[in-house]
């Protein structure tokens, strides 16, 4: 990022706020849509007014954007349909405004090629009746204006790992304020965020999303991604999903999944987790390419990672692949931990790839 382009955190917030405090007409309610761009991995959103608030997304209308200026579209036929899937509070424009998320369609109405919910909704639709919860653990890394992680010093690094894990402290817990914002605004906004916490490298933080039954897992990251992203804007910091921002002896960021059905969570429902790790090995390769790109630098079966080259599995051990809880090994029921995907994962391609070797492969 060009750290010439003027710092909008540093614009007067109080001003700002006579405005926001404004009163909205009755009839006017602000929608704005969001979708996943060309990369795959970033997001971009746009907003229009509306007459009534809408309670589903169907009650919604289809919109368009610019596919040119987002790698999605050739200039010449450059159209893209954005379809409301899912419908949240605004904690921006607050009152009866909304958050919109978006699937991308092209001029002939076929999914663009980073539009990866068509299919996962198809999928959790036919495994309906297992009823598949997922519990997403996002990572990622605070960057100053110019690309180096927030409050490390310039040139240099900080103090090794060990202190900032769950840490407390001026020097221990980095970027606190933007965390505590972020979780706030997701409650809020009707996202279902289960905790956060401090990350091994200073300046990395985890929350959780879920459990979610379905689609709704995907759609609540993403959301709570562009969350993050417009909240650390205002504090004029940026967010890196990057797998592994820092070479070095320093951590990865991944996106954990933790996953179960129905009978996983019933009693003895370990014998269903145990076969679904075994069907997990079979597919390793198959599902790495959906767990995130660049993720070879993350799994390198050091820094609380396997190698990605291979799948394996244990009890409590978070240098597998697979892990399962020690209080699901003992309780004897509840779900395992894909600790495969990275940070900068697509959870709709995550929870797709699980689903479809899960639940769905023994039917098709
Ligand atoms: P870790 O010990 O790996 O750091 P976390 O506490 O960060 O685990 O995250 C665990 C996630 O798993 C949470 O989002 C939680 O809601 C979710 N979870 C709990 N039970 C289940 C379940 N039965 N199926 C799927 N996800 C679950
Ligand atoms: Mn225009
Ligand atoms: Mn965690
Ligand atoms: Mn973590
Ligand atoms: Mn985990």
């Amino acid at each position: 990022m060009n750290t010439a382009v003027p710092n909008t955190a540093l614009l007067d917030k109080a001003v700002f706020r006579r405005y926001l405090e404004l009163p909205q007409p009755e009839n006017k309610i602000m929608a704005t849509y969001i979708w996943i761009d060309g990369t795959g991995e970033n997001l971009r959103a746009k907003t229009r007014t509306v007459d009534q608030e809408p309670r589903s997304p169907n009650e919604l209308s289809w919109w368009n954007f610019d596919g040119s200026s987002t790698g999605q579209a050739d200039g010449s036929n450059s159209d893209i349909y954005l379809k409301p899937v899912a419908i949240y509070k605004d904690p921006f424009m607050l009152g009866r405004n909304k958050l919109v998320m978006c699937e991308t369609y092209k001029y002939n109405k076929e999914p663009t090629a980073t539009n990866k919910r068509l299919s996962c909704e198809e999928a959790m639709n036919a495994a309906h009746s297992e009823h598949p919860w997922f519990g997403l653990e996002q990572e990622y890394t605070l960057l100053d204006r110019d690309g180096w992680p927030f409050g490390w010093p310039k040139g240099g690094f900080p103090h090794p790992q060990g202190p900032y894990y769950c840490g407390v402290g001026a020097c221990q817990a980095l970027g606190r304020d933007i965390v505590e914002a972020h979780y706030k605004a997701c409650l809020y906004a009707g996202i279902n965020v289960s905790g956060t916490n401090a990350e091994s490298m200073p300046s990395q933080w985890e929350y959780q999303v879920g459990p979610c039954e379905g689609i709704e897992a995907g759609d609540q990251l993403w959301v709570s991604r562009y969350l993050l992203l417009r909240i650390a804007e205002e504090f004029g910091v940026q967010v890196s999903f990057d797998p592994k921002p820092i070479v070095g002896d320093w951590n990865g960021a991944g996106c954990h999944c933790n996953f179960s059905t129905q009978v996983m969570r019933e009693p003895n429902g370990i014998v269903a987790i145990n076969h679904a790790i075994k069907v997990l090995q079979t597919q390793h390769t198959a599902h790495i390419q959906r767990y995130g790109r660049n993720n070879e630098r993350r799994l390198t079966g050091r820094h609380e990672t396997a190698n990605i080259n291979i799948c394996t599995t244990g009890i409590a051990n978070r240098y597998v692949s697979v892990r399962v809880p020690r209080q699901v090994a003992e309780d004897k029921c509840g779900y395992l931990e894909d600790r495969r995907p990275a940070s900068n994962c697509d959870p709709y391609d995550v929870t797709d790839a699980l689903v479809r070797t899960l639940c769905l492969s023994h039917k098709e």
